[in-house]
């Protein structure tokens, strides 16, 4: 697993250095640009800083080739997955399984941001396939993830879950199937250490 450190400079938009208060799941996207790579993507982020672009960002970002750029530091929050909109199937903000998950976080006053570690996926095409190298490198820093944080491959989730009208990785939101096969990889990562 080759992971680059690139974090983004300290700026209210993407990188607002405030400390993670915890870490209850790691949440999966897709960047939904096949044409850019992992380091534009973050770079995309860093452009944030003027305003211009709104907010958002994410820890890691994992390229088609398999290779980790590292955008925040993982004790810090990341702009991945907060929402003001409505979620369609509960009527509120956050999804259901957020507000299980993350109980007062998944509040319109607060925001699963602050207990979750956000990861996008660079896809191949607009209906958001990834190459191996993208989804075994994901597998393994996922069980990592989950090993140092006492969690379980169950504690990995996608933006779509948390955030219902967000097609988030798009692919997973149409199979939700891939997500559990995804589980089942780290769980197994996770046995075999
Ligand atoms: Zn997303």
């Amino acid at each position: 697993m080759q992971i680059i450190h690139d974090f983004l400079t300290i700026n209210e938009y993407s990188r607002p250095a405030r400390k993670l208060r915890e870490v209850l799941a790691v949440v999966i996207h897709w960047t939904a640009n096949p044409a850019a790579t992992a380091k534009e993507n973050r770079d995309f982020f860093e452009s944030r800083k003027t305003g211009a672009g709104g907010y958002g960002s994410a820890h890691y970002i994992i390229d088609q080739n398999g290779i980790i750029v590292a955008a925040i530091p993982e004790n810090e929050i990341a702009y991945h997955c907060g929402t003001s909109e409505r979620d369609p199937v509960s009527g509120r903000v956050y999804t259901d399984e957020a507000r299980q998950r993350f109980g007062h976080y998944a509040k319109e006053t607060s925001s699963p941001n602050n207990c979750t570690i956000g990861v996008e996926l660079c896809p191949i095409d607009n209906a958001g396939n990834f190459t191996d190298a993208t989804i075994n490198t994901a597998i393994e820093l996922c069980a990592d993830i989950c090993s140092r944080y006492g969690l379980n491959s169950g504690d990995i989730t996608t933006h779509h879950n948390i955030v219902g009208w967000k097609d988030c990785p798009r692919l997973w939101t149409n199979k939700p199937q891939l997500l559990d096969a995804f589980r089942a990889s780290v769980a197994d990562k996770i046995k075999r250490g």
